[in-house]
């Protein structure tokens, strides 16, 4: 074991794909539990600003590097809308139905449908240092909701080129090619470098340089 991270989220399913994509970094996860971090309120403008937030504090907190991220969906039609603003759109948090019934309700008869699930992964250590790292995924909106599985908005974005929606599509699929996952990607070098773990040669001693 290399080093450790705190992953701010108190959601399993989000600490299990991070656990995933981290795997061979060889970092000892710690969740928002393990460490008893409290909530950030997310006053932030955009993902980055949240993101940055929920990480420094999660780092502050615990002493230790620690990773965020900010997600939600971004409409054209709409300036970018329900954006920072995704899980509440409708004034009630985490209220899944209302949102996707709001913004199909905005976009009753708007032609251009072109909209994004966009995910901003951060990272901060306690000495003051911080990354970021976006993933998009890109797509149009259906004109009603297909589809029983995921969460949010994903009965009613159709990523292109693909005929379902990110509901219907199985839970692997949309791992693989979901806004989450990309920045999970970008940010792992990050992740390496904040750890220490770049300076480590393939066999895992540290080098001269150290
Ligand atoms: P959070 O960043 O996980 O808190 O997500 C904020 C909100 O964005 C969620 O409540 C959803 O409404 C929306 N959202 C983020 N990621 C997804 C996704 O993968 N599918 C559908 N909706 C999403």
């Amino acid at each position: 074991m290399t080093g450790a991270l705190v992953v701010a989220t108190h959601n399993p399913a989000k600490l299990a794909e991070i656990s995933r994509i981290l795997a061979d970094l060889g970092v000892e996860l710690l969740s928002a539990a393990d460490v008893g971090l409290p909530d950030t309120d997310e006053t932030g403008a955009t993902f980055a600003e949240n993101a940055l937030l929920k990480a420094r504090a999660a780092s502050a907190a615990s002493g230790r590097a620690a990773r965020a991220d900010d997600s939600g969906l971004v409409v054209d039609a709409l300036d970018g809308e329900p954006g920072v603003r995704s899980a509440r759109f409708a004034g009630v948090h985490g209220d899944d139905q209302a949102n996707t019934r709001l913004v199909l309700e905005r976009m009753w008869g708007v032609v251009d449908r072109s909209a994004r699930f966009v995910c901003v992964a951060a990272l901060a250590t306690p000495d003051g240092r911080s990354w970021t790292a976006e993933g998009r995924l890109e797509g149009t909106l259906t004109e009603r909701p297909r589809g029983r599985g995921g969460f949010g908005y994903d009965p009613i974005l159709q990523p292109l080129g693909d005929t379902r929606t990110t509901a219907e599509m199985p839970p692997g699929h949309k791992d693989a090619i979901s806004h989450r996952g990309r920045a999970l990607r970008a940010i792992r070098p990050a992740v390496a470098d904040a750890l220490g773990l770049l300076r480590r040669p393939a066999g895992g001693a540290p080098d001269a340089a150290g």
